[in-house]
């Protein structure tokens, strides 16, 4: 093996949860492999940091990725790719993963294993395992040119232990790229928790919160109590309980956090196919029989409007 390469992604120099999972992974896969791990980083960011959770070295290409361009980032990647010719290239299921890493794969005429949960070294080389049908079973992936790539989801891994030396940076100049297109404005988005694709916690609320006025004065505050991101069904979503960018599920975002507390949803197979991969998943639901509680760590019969208020005032106590 040539090396684990990780696309390190960052917003505004802070380096996302995601780079420290994948570089977490990626050392202890190459400890298996018998390999390196290294890191790219587009833009101003401390790069050598990197070194701290496992990157022997970081290769930094610096100009302008503060708003995210498909052909700017596209082509940094290639180049470091084209220079580099790691064997493995991770990069986090997200923007970047879904749209530049794809095109790397069909420019470089290889592979990409998409949304994979889990990677293993066999063989000699690396294998992800990806949920399919809405998260009814699991296919293993490999990818059998190099350099395989693979789309990781948000929160598979845990966060490394960072304890390392600073790595060495090689710098390198952007190369031109240019898409057409001219970012006219940037809108920041209207709550200030964490996005849902990398949450860690998540409080949903379904239909059954009947009204806005419910789901912001039940769902919301008990979101809040427990520092988590709200998420909704599509079905509360349609009825404008909750925002578009708020909706979990096969039309919705894909999540995947350590905790997942469904409000009154009944765990219809196309909500499940957005957060099935919980860690844990907390239902309440008034009807013993609904489908969520099949897939459920916890389950609580009852009224949402009874709970609710009970868990939030008892999270914001703890
Ligand atoms: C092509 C397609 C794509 C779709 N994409 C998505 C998607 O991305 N995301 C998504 O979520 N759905 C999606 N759906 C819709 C999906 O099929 C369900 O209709 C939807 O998930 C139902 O939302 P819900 O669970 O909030 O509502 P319901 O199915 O109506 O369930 C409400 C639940 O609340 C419980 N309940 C009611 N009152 C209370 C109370 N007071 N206390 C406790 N529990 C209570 C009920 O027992 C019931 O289980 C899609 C459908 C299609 C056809």
């Amino acid at each position: 093996m040539s090396g684990i390469l990780v696309v390190a992604e960052h917003d505004a120099g802070v380096f996302r949860r995601t780079a420290w999972e994948l570089l977490g992974k990626a050392a202890a896969l190459a400890t298996e492999l018998k390999t390196t791990v290294s890191a790219v980083v587009l833009g101003d960011a401390p790069a050598a940091d990197l070194g701290s959770a496992g990157a022997a070295r970081v290769i930094h290409v610096t100009g302008d990725f503060a708003t995210y361009s498909t052909a700017a980032t596209t082509a940094a990647l290639n180049a470091v790719i084209t220079a580099e010719k790691p064997d493995v290239v991770l990069a986090a299921s997200a923007t970047l993963g879904r749209d530049a890493i794809p095109r790397l794969a069909a420019r470089l005429g290889t592979g990409v294993g998409t949304e994979v949960t889990d990677l293993r070294a066999e063989g000699g080389a690396v294998v992800g395992r990806r949920p399919l049908y809405s998260g009814k079973c699991f296919a293993d992936v490999r990818v059998v040119r190099a350099p395989a790539f693979f789309t990781v989801r948000p929160n598979s891994f845990p966060q490394p232990t960072r304890s390392g030396a600073p790595a060495p940076v090689t710098a390198m100049a952007a190369p031109a790229a240019s898409d057409g297109v001219t970012v006219l404005e940037k809108r920041a988005p209207s709550t200030a928790t964490v996005d849902l694709t990398v949450a860690d916690r998540i409080v949903s609320g379904g239909r059954s919160l009947k009204s806005k006025e419910a789901f912001d004065t039940v769902i919301r505050p008990l979101a809040a109590s427990v520092g988590a991101t709200v998420g909704a069904s599509r079905a509360a979503v349609d009825a404008g309980y909750a925002g578009h960018s708020e909706q979990v599920g096969q039309t919705g975002k894909v999540v995947n956090p350590t905790l997942y507390l469904a409000m009154g949803i009944s765990g219809a197979i196309q909500h499940l196919a957005g957060m099935r991969t919980s860690k844990v998943i907390v239902a309440v639901n008034k009807d013993p029989e609904a489908p969520i509680f099949e897939h459920a760590t916890y389950g609580l019969v009852g009224d949402l409007f009874e709970i609710a208020p009970k868990l939030t005032a008892a999270f914001a106590a703890s």
